[in-house]
């Protein structure tokens, strides 16, 4: 009866995203999502008060602009009026007051490195830009935690953290900022055994659209006090408030790690070995996918040398005995999945390299088809639906008759394709489109969602309806009640209208 009904929804679901799909055969990606009204007016009087207020750290020059508009895939750039770098968060509230009395959109700005154009500025404005905001504020060794302001990238973070034997996990391909990753709600190859920003942000201060600053909870490991402020502005990508200190939770360096790949003679196979670790309980720190394709841009790129077919780069962490026992488990898992023999990485350069190739996907992805824009878009399952979605992909892509690569960190169900895209050949365009609307629905359709880490920006926003039913009304009034004037990063995640 329940899985009726659900199928029910999904073919509804299917229907309706039908209609999206051949409303959309008219657009091109050039044109954004979500239109938002430019107050010329507004924006003509915040700049100078702007200017005089912050000197040379407020920035007009076209180059910067263009830098802090979105620059990734294929979406159009929309730059803002200009850059400004605060130090702190009372500056980040005195910009965000002038940008509130003249109601000039504010969209906060880490390092520019989100996929959906998360920094576009469609009605103008101004991108505060936090890289001036990058001290590690302290150290709570004893209890696990560091407090950050937000322009801290990941691997500023572990340099700092480098000789007291903590780390920070989470790890997105690129050295994004910590700010920008708990607005984006990020994760990585580590998430399967740390989790993602949404389980190891621990409280934030956040400036709201009015100007006014808020601290969202206290360093204590759990709370019933009300609210969960933290997890509302937590993916929320700038649209609610600009993040302006961040305690988030460190972990020790495990005492050994184990980790290699292991070739698979159908992806199926890999996807099954993935399930099987996972429902099996084994406490795998890193489950990666490679398709064969993939791999073959990564031998090219990063001098890899592996074989040619569906991969999976797998991380075992804690003591010298349970690294060796779970390595074996999984040995034994992928062999009853078809996988052919192990290759370790047994010393740490050997390791930093293959996780170097790992995080470096995009760029040697972009090498298998030089002049083409790559589109990478991201989905998740649950994790018993993963080789079933990955395979009905798989197919699609050929049918599709589109170069893409899929990776996957597959431990979570989460997979994304990185669509080689040549944007002079309508037809192709149009393909990939309709591509990325059926990966979205097929993921929906599963129960799963359109975006496991990469955030919605411009570019997903249409699938919000599909996955959240009326619970999307209920974000436009929470929307709507924090950011009235509708300042904070306009036009992206939430459609108003
Ligand atoms: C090669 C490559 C690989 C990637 N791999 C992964 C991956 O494995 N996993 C993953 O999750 N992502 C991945 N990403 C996407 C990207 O790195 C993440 O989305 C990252 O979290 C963005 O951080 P950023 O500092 O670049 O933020 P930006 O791109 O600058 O901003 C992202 C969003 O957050 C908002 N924002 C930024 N700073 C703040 C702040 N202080 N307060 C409030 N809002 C803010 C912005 O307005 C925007 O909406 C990858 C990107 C690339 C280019």
């Amino acid at each position: 009866m329940k899985s009726l009904a659900r199928k029910q929804r999904f073919d509804t679901v299917r229907a309706r995203h039908q209609i999206v799909l051949e409303k959309s055969n008219h657009m091109t990606v050039q044109v954004a999502v979500e239109p938002v009204a430019r107050n010329d007016a507004g924006i003509r009087v915040a700049l100078p008060i702007l200017a005089q207020r912050f000197g040379e750290r407020f920035q007009q020059s076209e180059a910067l602009r263009r830098q802090h508009g979105h620059n990734t895939t294929w979406l159009a750039n929309q730059a803002p009026d200009a850059v400004v770098f605060p130090e702190s968060t009372a500056e980040v509230a005195e910009i965000v007051r002038i940008c509130a009395d003249h109601r000039v959109p504010v969209i906060p700005f880490g390092v520019g490195s989100s996929l959906e154009g998360h920094v576009n500025a469609p009605g103008g404005g101004i991108s505060i830009d936090t890289s001036r905001m990058n001290q590690v504020v302290a150290v709570h060794a004893e209890d696990l935690d560091v407090v950050v302001q937000p322009g801290v990238t990941r691997k500023q973070l572990n340099d700092y953290l480098r000789d007291t034997g903590l780390f920070f996990p989470i790890d997105p391909g690129a050295d994004a900022t910590l700010g920008g990753m708990a607005a984006t709600r990020a994760s990585g190859t580590n998430a399967v055994r740390y989790g993602t920003m949404r389980e190891n942000v621990i409280n934030l201060t956040a400036v709201m659209a009015d100007g006014s600053i808020v601290k969202t909870g206290s360093r204590a490991k759990k709370s019933s006090a009300g609210y969960d402020l933290t997890r509302l502005i937590v993916g929320s990508e700038g649209t609610l408030g600009v993040i302006t200190e961040l305690t988030v939770r460190v972990h020790g360096i495990p005492e050994a790690i184990a980790g290699g790949v292991c070739p698979f003679e159908t992806i199926e196979g890999a996807c099954n070995a993935t399930i099987l670790t996972i429902q099996t309980g084994l406490p795998v720190a890193r489950i990666e996918l490679l398709d064969a394709l993939q791999v073959k841009a990564c031998n090219a790129y990063s001098k890899l040398g592996l074989a040619e077919k569906p991969t999976l780069f797998v991380e075992f962490h804690g003591t010298a005995e349970s690294v060796k026992e779970q390595s074996e488990r999984f040995g034994e898992i992928a062999r009853e999945c078809g996988g052919g023999d192990f290759v370790w990485a047994t010393k740490p350069e050997e390791r930093s390299k293959l996780w170097q190739a790992r995080h470096d996907v995009y760029w040697s992805a972009l090498g298998l088809r030089p002049g083409a824009r790559a589109a990478a878009t991201d989905v998740c399952v649950p994790i018993s639906r993963l080789a079933e979605c990955v395979t009905e992909t798989v197919a699609d892509l050929a049918a599709s008759g589109l170069v893409a690569p899929i990776v996957g960190h597959v431990g979570d169900g989460n997979f994304h394709v990185t669509m080689l895209v040549d944007m002079e050949d309508a037809d192709e365009v149009e393909r990939s489109e309709a591509f990325v609307g059926r990966l979205n629905m097929r993921a929906i359709g599963m129960e799963g969602t359109c975006t496991g880490e990469h955030g919605v920006g411009q570019g997903k926003m249409k699938y919000l309806e599909y996955e959240h039913g009326a619970g999307l009304a209920v974000m436009r009034t929470i929307k709507r009640a924090l950011d009235p004037q509708n300042i904070m990063n306009p036009g992206k995640v939430i459609a108003l209208v």
